[in-house]
């Protein structure tokens, strides 16, 4: 792109595009932020979810405990509830209890009946002495009902137990001694360990001094626990008894992250520890964490689409109200409207300076269009667009972009003559470029001056504008011309232009245009063979106009296509003339303007007319003009319509344009009029012909005869051009030679003569 504005380049796409970067970047920022603080809060609502669910574990573990005690403490009630101990020896009650032993719960190693010297009757019917035991202390002298002990290793075998004593109180409520039962630690942690729901849990039970009452490591039964190395995280199990209750977070024995949830088990001093592995918190929460994941897939995606769609809708609106007003959406130059905005600026500040306006496009565009369609026309508008801006990066100019491929561009100038010899250089190079193109092309131009004397400079712009634009007007077909200068010679044809157009309405309805006939000559016998008819104005203020003052006028306002069917009207009047009066005719061929491009409305239009007056078709023959808007499908179209309808087609100042002999093998066109140029170009100063130039034409006549098309030449002046012509056996021939285009009376009394 380029726009030139304090020397520095500004591309609207990249500015639009960094401009929707940076605001999808802060709305994917807002996004992720609020994202990650709304993520993080719920994973903590869910921790301490998980936290109170595995504090209801741990709380139902410790209770289904207390259950399994008060479920051997109700064995031990059975035993005092029989009343035995109250009124029996004590040797007595040792054999009532071995007696009933059967009533024992399954946990239990042995029961005992102990009397208040501290004698223990076994079950087993062995004794022991337990004055030495904490529990009988407390029953005996602390006056305890019942107790559970500390683990301790049984006096019968040395196994880590715990012993559960329960007190018999005789009837004045005096102490008779006491039931104890003593539970292996083994059988109490198989029981523990069977409530467990999964095996990567794991419970301990510490006793009152930190000793480990449960804990899957058998080794661990009867010991305390201090770790190695000071660490925070790390607690001793007289400390994990102290805390008593509440959970707290530590590296397992095993090195995995668990958290520790501690619960008392009543009625004892127990301390219940439940190990879960932080692992299980993400497989608890498993489920919510996919939701949560998708929750964040959804956001990301939710804001790509709302980023894209912003990135849209600005382009959008960029495109619509800002660039289509500043900015050409295809070459991405400015529009003429800015452009305008701009070279008004530049001119007003730079009053002192000389200026050169250039209005360009390129030659047969409408051509492009029709035969390669939008895309390539595009294509080709973008390659020339870049080539046009490089200069005018060069010289330091303003640039814009009109309609279709029409560009603008201002600069300042040191003089004229610079000015002009610069442009031509630089348009040789650039005629380079553009033939190289993979559609060769060839560009043209309109060049309008403003000199420092011009004093208001804020409008000129629009005059350099019209002034460029009507000389490039004035640039005739022929590829030699590629620009025309603006001067007051022009001003006067301007004026002339715009009187014309003023006029050419009235001068319809007035009858100010007349038909003039030039005969058509066959070569071999000399004789007439037909006439084209030429149009003239007769203009009571301008007097008598030519067709190129008026005509090229005529194609770019349109007006051409209500002239040519004038034209036909008084064609087909004056032969219907001649055929009732019993006069001698010809066959007239008639123009048909390059403005006519559909053939339906044409052919409609051209009956229309023809039908009301009673003449033949094959009187009247239709001269379309090689260089037409038409491509070669409606060529073809309209040719075939005509001929169906009986006419005969003469393409006209064939050569002149850019049709290949290969398109006149696909098109039925009867007649191929050559073009005046030919004869011109072929013609030396002394009236010679050209050796070079007419062997081309021959080998062009000899061509058209295999093509099975008529030939007629345009332009004969002299007698040795009628002579070579005769000699390579063109068939017509029309020019100055044998008749300039005649009166209608004049043209009647010609035929009379030549028939
Ligand atoms: P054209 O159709 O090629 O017509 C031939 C032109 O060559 C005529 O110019 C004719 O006067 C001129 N001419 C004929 N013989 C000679 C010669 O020996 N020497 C020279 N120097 N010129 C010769 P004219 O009448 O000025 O018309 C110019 C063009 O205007 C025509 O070229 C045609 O394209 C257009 N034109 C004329 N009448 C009409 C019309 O009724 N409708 C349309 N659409 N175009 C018309
Ligand atoms: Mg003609
Ligand atoms: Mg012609």
């Amino acid at each position: 792109m380029g726009i030139i504005k304090d020397n520095k380049q500004y591309n609207p796409n990249t500015v639009n595009l960094v401009f929707s970067l940076i605001v999808s970047l802060i709305f994917t920022l807002i996004v992720v932020l609020s994202t990650s603080h709304i993520t993080t809060k719920l994973i903590d609502q869910s921790r301490k979810e998980f936290d109170e669910y595995c504090e209801d574990m741990s709380s139902g573990y410790a209770q289904s405990v207390t259950l399994k005690i008060e479920s051997y403490f109700s064995v031990l009630d059975t035993y005092i509830k029989t009343g035995y101990a109250n009124n029996h020896s004590d040797k007595e009650i040792q054999q009532y209890i071995n007696k009933i032993k059967h009533i024992n719960h399954p946990d239990f190693m042995n029961v005992s009946f102990v009397n208040t010297e501290g004698i223990g009757f076994r079950q087993n019917m062995t004794l022991s002495d337990v004055t030495d035991r904490e529990y009988f202390h407390k029953i005996v002298d602390e006056k305890f009902d019942y107790f559970v002990s500390s683990p301790i290793r049984s006096h019968m075998n040395d196994e880590p137990v715990i012993i559960l004593a329960s007190a018999v109180k005789k009837e004045d409520g005096s102490l008779r001694g006491f039931y104890s039962a003593s539970i292996k630690l083994t059988t109490l942690n198989k029981a523990v360990e069977s409530f467990l729901f999964d095996k990567d849990e794991w419970i301990f039970i510490l006793g009152e001094h930190g000793k480990f009452i449960c804990h899957p490591d058998p080794d661990m039964i009867l010991k305390t626990y201090s770790p190695e190395i000071h660490d925070s995280n790390l607690l001793s199990s007289r400390e994990i008894t102290k805390i008593g209750k509440g959970h707290y977070k530590t590296i397992s024995t095993r090195g995995t992250p668990v958290t520790i949830f501690l619960q008392k088990v009543p009625p004892t001093n127990w301390t219940l520890g439940l190990s879960v592995p932080d692992t299980f918190f993400y497989a608890f929460k498993q489920k919510e964490n996919r939701y949560r994941f998708l929750i964040v897939i959804l956001g990301i995606a939710t804001m790509l689409i709302l980023t894209f769609l912003e990135f849209y809708v600005i382009s959008l609106l960029h495109r619509h109200q800002h660039i289509e007003t500043i900015y050409d959406s295809l070459t991405t130059l400015w529009t003429r409207k800015h452009f305008e905005i701009e070279a008004a600026k530049l001119l007003k500040h730079n009053p002192n300076n000389k200026f050169m306006f250039l209005e360009c496009d390129i030659r047969q565009f409408r051509y492009t269009y029709q035969n390669y369609g939008e895309d390539a026309s595009d294509a080709m508008i973008f390659y020339f667009s870049r080539r046009l801006n490089k200069l005018a990066m060069k010289y330091n100019a303003i640039i814009g972009r009109g309609f279709a491929d029409h560009f603008y561009i201002l600069l300042k100038i040191p003089s004229v003559r610079k000015a002009m010899a610069i442009f031509k250089h630089e348009l040789t190079e650039l005629n380079l470029k553009t033939k190289d193109y993979e559609i060769p092309f060839m560009s043209k131009y309109g060049i309008s001056f403003l000199m420092p004397e011009n004093s208001d400079r804020a409008d000129t712009i629009q005059q350099l504008i019209g002034q460029a634009s009507f000389a490039k007007t004035t640039i005739q077909e022929n590829l030699l011309t590629q620009y025309a200068i603006y001067n007051s010679k022009l001003l006067n044809r301007i004026r002339e232009e715009k009187f014309i157009e003023s006029h050419m309405e009235d001068a319809l309805k007035n009858g100010e245009f007349y038909v003039m006939y030039q005969p058509k000559i066959s070569l071999a016998d000399e004789k007439i063979v037909g006439a084209e008819a030429l149009v003239r104005w007769q203009s009571p203020k301008l007097g008598k106009l030519m067709p190129d003052t008026f005509i090229p006028l005529f194609e770019r306002n349109g007006f051409i296509t209500k002239l040519d069917f004038y034209v036909y009207e008084q064609v087909f009047k004056f032969l219907e003339n001649q055929i009732h009066n019993n006069q001698p005719i010809v066959p007239i061929s008639v123009n048909m303007s390059r403005n006519h491009s559909k053939p339906e409305k044409f052919m409609h239009d051209f009956l229309e007319i023809f039908k009301r007056y009673s003449i033949p078709s094959n009187l009247i023959q239709v001269e379309i003009i090689e260089r037409s808007v038409m491509d070669d499908k409606t060529l073809k179209e309209i040719t075939e319509k005509l001929h169906k309808e009986g006419f005969t087609v003469a393409m006209d100042d064939f050569g002149s344009g850019e049709s290949s002999l290969n398109m006149l093998t696909k098109i039925p066109i009867d007649v191929l009029k050559f073009d005046r140029s030919f004869l011109t170009a072929s013609t030396k100063e002394n009236g010679e012909m050209d050796k070079q130039s007419a062997e081309f034409i021959q080998i062009l006549i000899e061509m058209s005869k295999v093509l099975n098309k008529s030939t007629i030449f345009e332009g004969v002046e002299t007698a040795v051009q009628r002579d070579f012509l005769r000699s390579i056996n063109c068939d017509e021939a029309q020019g100055y030679f044998y008749s300039k285009p005649l009166t209608a009376e004049d043209f009647v009394e010609f035929i009379k003569v030549h028939r």
